[in-house]
């Protein structure tokens, strides 16, 4: 992985005071989760005036948090929660969003802002639709406007899911935690009430056999090993060309490895026959290999084209099918949750990607598409990643690389770990009310922001 070192030159006592006078931006080390460790570091405020707030502060408090219900000038936050699920009229914002602001510069180096509020689409009535979708607007701008790794997400409310909802919950948590370090500005939906919150918060994935596409090395590893962390016990499944690395990653994970191309035909059978075999079941799958064929599409040959469309989206799309076909066969758990890799040049388009933004566009079209077909409380997401730091971005030249990295809220790149983080999230069923969405770690890139 290549380093940031000028990330870690800023974090000297000269490199600040330099970056400073010279108005250059200012990445801090951001915190990252590690099991045992504080969800909060500081006290958490909670305002609003809907019937959220209570919930919330309810929930802070039965997690040990020290919660505040009113400003104080002395206080320092390590987290604020804004409730606006009662908005009405976009005048009705402003109590809740001045209050917000008066406390802004009392959130400590990598707090939270966390916004709540109703789905926009969940009501016909133009005053408050119009309000719902200023709370969007304005947490996407304050996102903008945090310093020293702080960030800023929603949480949006289904409109008949109650604020104490477990896909709430587990969201709000989540968004706290140091978990989402590199998720700002991003919206979770909890469009059901479903999920559970898990009996251990540190492992949530216990007990549960986890598919990991692409585990032999960057993200697809990092995912392992963070699933693995979590309680998941792992399948690494990769082409027989990177069987040593996959062989490395699974065995330290005491897991199990299955050297296989997903675009076989059968691949979705030989994973659920390796599944029986080995563990019995299977209750995740993370759709993770995926590969680059950049060309401009004026130079691009059939085989450059065709090849990503293959290995990042038709065979996901037939692999699920199998998945389904033999949901509550004894091997596929009902509840089978799937997440699967997008990319935020899907959504926002990059010049030299044609191919790999319209097969990570296509995966974003297949999780709302198949969300649908789940059954028995199963989910499917995606997550988008921004700049990543893996072996595919430290071969960038050097300065395409330093503007890339940047080029978000947080300036700078984010680690596999943060991926991993979000795609152990989804999967777990804190995550169950969600499903058909998907989660941008990014640092709120400005691409396609
Ligand atoms: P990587 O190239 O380091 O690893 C991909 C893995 O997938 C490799 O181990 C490779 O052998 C495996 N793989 C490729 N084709 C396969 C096939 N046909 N069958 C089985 N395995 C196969 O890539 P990465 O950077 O770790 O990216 C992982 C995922 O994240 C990809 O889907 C990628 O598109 C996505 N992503 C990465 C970034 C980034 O900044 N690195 C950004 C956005 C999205």
């Amino acid at each position: 992985m290549s380093t940031d070192s000028y990330t870690a030159l800023v974090n000297q006592p000269l490199g600040r005071t330099l970056a400073k006078a010279l108005g250059l931006p200012q990445p801090v080390t951001l915190r990252r989760h590690a099991p045992g460790a504080p969800l909060v570091e500081g006290s958490v405020l909670v305002i609003g005036g809907g019937p959220a707030a209570d919930r919330v502060a309810e929930q802070l408090l039965d997690w040990g948090q020290d919660v505040r219900r009113h400003p104080a000038a002395q206080d320092r936050y390590g987290a604020i929660v804004a409730a606006f699920d009662d908005v009405g009229t976009p005048a009705d914002l402003s109590s809740t969003a001045l209050q917000l602001g008066s406390v802004q510069r009392q959130l400590g180096p990598s707090g939270r802002v966390v916004t709540l509020f109703k789905d926009p689409a969940g009501t016909p009535d133009p005053a408050v639709r119009a309000a719902r979708k200023g709370v969007e607007g304005l947490t996407r701008s304050l996102a903008h406007e945090m310093r020293q790794g702080a960030t800023a997400n929603g949480i949006v409310l289904g409109e008949d899911v109650p604020p104490g909802a477990p896909g709430a919950i587990g969201a709000l948590r989540f968004l706290l935690s140091a978990r989402s370090a590199f998720v700002s500005g991003q919206f979770i939906p909890v469009s059901s009430a479903d999920g559970a919150a898990p009996r251990d918060w540190d492992r949530p994935l216990a007990g549960r056999i986890a598919v990991v596409t692409g585990a032999a090395r960057g993200i697809g590893a990092a995912i392992a090993g963070i699933l693995h962390r979590d309680g998941a016990t792992i399948v690494g499944v990769d082409v027989p060309a990177a069987g040593e690395g996959l062989a490395d990653v699974v065995n330290a994970l005491s897991g199990s490895a299955l050297q296989l191309d997903i675009t076989a035909p059968d691949a979705g059978e030989r994973i659920l026959a390796h599944c029986r075999e080995r563990h019995g079941r299977l209750d995740i799958v993370v759709h993770n290999a995926g590969i680059t064929r950049d060309r401009k599409l004026a130079n691009m040959d059939a085989a450059q084209w065709d090849s990503v469309i293959a290995v990042n989206i038709e065979s996901q799309l037939a692999m699920n099918r199998a998945f389904l076909a033999a949901t509550g066969d004894g091997v596929v758990a009902p509840g089978l949750r799937i997440a699967s890799l997008a990319s935020t040049s899907g959504i926002a388009g990059n010049a030299g990607q044609t191919n790999y933004a319209a097969s990570k566009a296509a995966v974003i079209g297949m999780v709302s598409a198949t969300a649908p077909l789940m059954t028995g409380g199963g989910t499917i997401n995606a997550v988008a990643p921004g700049f990543i730091e893996t072996e595919m971005t430290a071969r960038m030249p050097f300065l395409t690389r330093e503007v890339a990295r940047r080029m978000n809220s947080l300036s700078q790149g984010g680690r596999p770990v943060d991926v991993a983080e979000a795609v152990s999230f989804l999967v777990s069923d804190a995550a169950g009310g969600t499903s058909g969405a998907t989660l941008r770690v990014c640092g709120q890139g400005i691409m396609g922001a």
